[in-house]
């Protein structure tokens, strides 16, 4: 994975917790207008997260994903989209 494409991995997932400042959003939006790989990524974290908001929400007191185990989760996701 190219080095602007794991900052704008960082930054896609950064998103999901807080707000992005405005020169961020852009280049997230701008890396992502160029990067198919990138674009991947951010849907895949979009579905992972979507799935995870679902169950959360269903079973909130069965399933807690710590930050560290949501971590880990995303690295396993970017080693499968690969270098
Ligand atoms: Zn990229």
């Amino acid at each position: 994975m190219k080095h602007a494409c794991r900052k704008v991995s960082r930054l896609a997932s950064d998103a999901l917790d807080r707000k992005l400042s405005p020169l961020e959003r852009l280049r997230l939006h701008f890396h992502l207008l160029l990067c198919v790989n990138c674009r991947n990524f951010r849907s895949s974290l979009q579905r992972l997260h979507e799935t995870f908001e679902h169950i959360r929400s269903v079973q909130a007191h069965e399933l807690k994903l710590t930050k560290d185990q949501r971590r880990r989760l995303l690295m396993e996701l970017e080693r499968k989209l690969g270098d």
